[in-house]
């Protein structure tokens, strides 16, 4: 099989910024440099935030970057990508369209001969197996096969490039397991148009069994921290060595990424300047997370901890982020140990846990200055906006309002301040606790 060696689509340099509603700049992508060639199934792996998604929009031709080249076949994309069909999380079927028509949806501005759309349409919902559901609504069909419509939707266009935006994360583990399966197939076989493919996902088994790149990414901004090549045969069984050795890496990337052993060199000006961000996890999980480590003997591996608990383990990973800036947990390589404040927090009671939390997150910058802000304002109260604002200037490179939402609901745990929904104003919780 010839393969050309210009690339059918590139990224160069590129940086995304996006305007948020408070005027300001968030960063999203940076310095992002990939090529897509032929032959090749390409992932984006990386925890949520990290701009996978803006990257399949800037390869698509939906958004344009803000600094920096989309290229295709080394001439820069001046429009929405023809080569390219996209497939989402959220299958996005319109529900008052039976299956066929779900399918043809796409085809139909193309002005096609009547007779050539529908046989366009009667072998995509045969490479996927829909055969017999064709009169099906959305709302008769189960998440897998509406993924399924999803994929023929796709399929469908006859395009070379097929992005695919985290499709399986939605389905049950059997159902993504076959359809992962029937869709690498389709592209070994060469049965459609489908040269290469670009995947999304946080799952690191399938960017291992699917991928034959894998671009690991980091967050804050969206950067590639590292490409691994993964030129294992297909199909490629979880249990041989060599899947193990690969899979073993990139939980070693992502972990140093996540929960650094060696933290970041920072100038000696700006040291103890900094704020760290809160991970974007829920206190409560968090708890309940805790409580299985100390099941485990004080000692659990994050990818063991993820597999028994059935969580992403990069949800897992950020988890024991938040735990170890309350100073809950050590998190050397892989491992996360209780420490002894760990232990007396997991044998609590509630009332004694609220208080541990309430002074862990008096001790974090962030939050310990966040609550000055609100006590120092008018009335021991801050408007949400303000907030965000204000949230932006420490964080410049995170999304300050997802960071306000975790800020509030770390707040609520600890009774450290509360929020009013209905004037949009955080406040001192002034319940001692
Ligand atoms: P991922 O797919 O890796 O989860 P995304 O590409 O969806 O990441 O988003 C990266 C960051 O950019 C997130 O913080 C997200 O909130 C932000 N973002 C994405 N699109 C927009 C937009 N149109 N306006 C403002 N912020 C955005
Ligand atoms: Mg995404």
């Amino acid at each position: 099989m010839s393969t050309s060696l210009v690339p059918m689509l590139e990224l160069k340099t590129v940086y995304q910024s996006f305007l948020l509603e408070s005027g300001r700049n968030l960063k999203v992508l940076d310095n992002i440099n990939l090529s897509l060639y032929e032959n090749e199934v390409l992932v984006l792996l990386g925890p949520s935030g990290s701009g996978k998604s803006t990257c399949l929009r800037l390869m698509a031709g939906l958004i344009e970057p803000t600094h920096g080249k989309v290229l295709s076949h080394n001439e820069p994309l001046e429009d929405v990508n023809d080569e390219v069909s996209l497939v989402f999380q959220s299958f996005a079927l319109l529900p008052w369209l039976n299956v066929v028509d779900n399918v043809a949806l796409g085809l139909k501005p193309l002005g096609l001969p009547q007779e050539e759309m529908e046989q366009n349409v009667k072998k995509a919902i045969d490479l996927v197996g829909l055969e017999g559901f064709e009169e099906a609504y959305p709302k008769e069909l189960s998440g897998g096969m509406k993924q399924r419509v999803g994929f023929a939707r796709a399929l469908v266009m006859q395009r070379p490039i097929l992005c695919l935006d985290e499709p399986f994360s939605a389905l049950d583990i059997l159902t993504a397991e076959t359809l992962r399966k029937e869709i690498l197939n389709l592209w070994l076989t060469r049965k459609t148009a489908i040269k290469s493919i670009v995947l999304i996902t946080h799952n690191i088994a399938e960017a291992v069994s699917m991928g034959s790149r894998i671009l690991v990414m980091g967050a804050n901004p969206g950067q590639i921290r590292y490409t691994i090549r993964n030129e294992l045969p297909y199909p490629r069984d979880e249990k041989t060595a060599s899947v193990k050795a690969l899979v073993g890496i990139i939980r070693d990337v992502l972990t140093e990424s996540i929960i650094p052993d060696a933290p970041e060199w920072v100038p000696p000006a700006l040291q103890g300047t900094g704020f760290e961000a809160p991970p974007n996890v829920n206190m409560t999980e968090v708890v309940g997370f805790l409580e299985v480590v100390l099941e485990d003997g004080g000692r659990a591996d994050a990818f063991t901890l993820a597999q028994k608990l059935t969580k992403d383990s990069l949800n897992i990973l950020l988890m024991a982020k938040a735990a170890e800036l309350m100073d809950f947990v050590d998190t050397p390589k892989n491992q996360i140990v209780l420490t002894d404040l760990g232990k007396a927090f997991v044998k609590a009671d509630v009332n004694q846990r609220k208080r541990m939390i309430h002074e862990g997150l008096m001790q974090l910058k962030l939050t310990q200055q966040f609550y000055q802000r609100i006590l120092n304002s008018e009335g021991g109260a801050m408007g949400r906006d303000e907030a965000i604002q204000t949230i932006h200037e420490w964080l410049p490179n995170e999304n300050p309002e997802d960071v306000f939402d975790t800020l509030v609901q770390w707040g609520r745990y600890g009774e450290l301040f509360g929020y009013n929904d209905d004037n949009k104003e955080v406040y001192i919780d002034s319940g001692e606790v």
